[in-house]
């Protein structure tokens, strides 16, 4: 089968011949109908090969829905031709965070060398998926695969930062949304759907401003120096109860500290590198800033469920499995608008 990897620390993914993997005793195999592409990966592409934590080769992609093709010995709970999307950050399955369903928080994976499909296991993009267990499926109750996949991971990872914050996102609050890629267009949506929050919206281009207004933003402002001094003054110099950084670089998370509210939480979940700081005179008081990872298997369930009651339009551009590497390069030059979708068997 064909399949994407990154082979060789710093080069460009390549298109490859691999077998097919067989499932072991309650293990599934799907065949991939979909696969997005995550700026995660870009990431990983560009760390040294000592700050890799897994071998090379590696199939790519870590968001992934397709079909059941062949069950492992045991597995009950599906059956051939089942439609479903997969739950991705793996864990053991048994320790106190993943007993919950927050397997992005197992407290054993480093331990036992558990690594989601993508980033360490093979990923989806490819013909086909070994799942390691049955429970990391979930069913897509007639969601179309190619729109839904998204929400694997640039749907769950903001539905999980922006679930714990709802309760400050009441009337007359606003939310800061930094960088309307494929998780921060979610993100409007989803901030617009879950709650009253009035949303501002900053990116580098027009047309990521125009996808963020199309998708329910109330404000945009181009990401500049100013960006956080224009984005208060539309809050009447108050602030945002919310900032959500989807970029996290050094200049980034210096907006995102600056355009905070008293008693905001600033939450960083692009893995740019920045940090912030917090202390008297630094930050506003009782700020909270946090750094997410992922989300649990509950919420993937309510991200798919918002989906079907229509609350989620997710923007996506397809490709075929030859031309993965190009929606990569389109990525890392910031020119996908949305998700990057690959249909491996399209
Ligand atoms: P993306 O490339 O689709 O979106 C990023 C957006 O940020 C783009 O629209 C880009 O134009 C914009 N941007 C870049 N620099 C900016 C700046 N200085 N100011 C404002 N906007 C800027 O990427 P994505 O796939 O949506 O991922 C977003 C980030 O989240 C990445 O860093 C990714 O690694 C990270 N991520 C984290 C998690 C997690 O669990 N914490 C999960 C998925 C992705
Ligand atoms: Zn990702
Ligand atoms: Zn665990």
């Amino acid at each position: 089968m064909k399949a994407v990897q990154y082979r060789t620390v710093g080069a460009a993914p390549e298109v490859v011949e691999v077998p097919v993997p067989e499932p072991g005793p309650g293990q599934v195999l799907l065949k991939v109908t979909a696969a997005g592409v995550c700026h995660s990966d870009i990431a990983v592409m560009e760390w040294p090969a000592e700050a890799l934590p897994f071998p090379l080769p590696l199939t790519l992609g870590h968001e992934g829905a397709g079909t059941v093709a062949a069950l492992g010995e045991g597995v009950t709970a599906f059956s051939a031709g089942d439609a479903v999307a997969v739950y991705g950050p793996w864990g053991c399955g048994a320790c106190a965070k993943c007993a919950e369903g927050k397997e992005n928080y197992c407290l054993r994976a480093p331990e036992l060398g558990i690594r989601p499909p993508g980033l360490g296991e093979p990923g989806a993009l490819a013909e086909y998926l070994l799942i390691d267990d049955a429970r990391h499926l979930v069913p897509l109750g007639g969601l179309d695969p190619v729109r839904a996949v998204p929400l694997t991971d640039a749907g769950l990872t903001p539905y999980h930062a922006i679930k714990r914050s709802l309760p400050k996102l009441v009337p007359g609050s606003t939310a800061v949304v930094i960088g309307a890629g494929g998780l921060g267009h979610i993100a409007v949506q989803l901030l617009r759907a879950l709650s009253p929050v009035r949303v501002i919206a900053l990116d580098l281009s027009e047309a990521k401003l125009a996808l963020a207004r199309e998708v329910g933003a109330h404000e945009t402002v181009l990401s500049d120096a100013a960006a956080a001094a224009k984005a208060r003054e539309l809050t009447g110099g108050l602030g945002a109860q919310l900032v959500l950084d989807f970029v996290g670089a050094a200049s980034t998370v210096t907006t995102a500290g600056a355009v905070a509210a008293v008693e905001a939480d600033v939450t960083i979940v692009g893995l740019g590198g920045g940090a912030l700081p917090v202390g008297f005179g630094t930050s506003a008081y009782e700020v909270s800033v946090s750094s997410p990872y992922w989300g649990s298997r509950g919420e993937l369930a309510e991200v798919l469920d918002l989906a079907r009651a229509g609350a989620l339009s997710v923007h996506v551009e397809t490709y075929g499995i030859d031309d993965a590497p190009l929606a990569y390069e389109r990525l890392h030059a910031g020119k996908i608008n949305g998700r990057a979708v690959i249909l491996p068997n399209g």
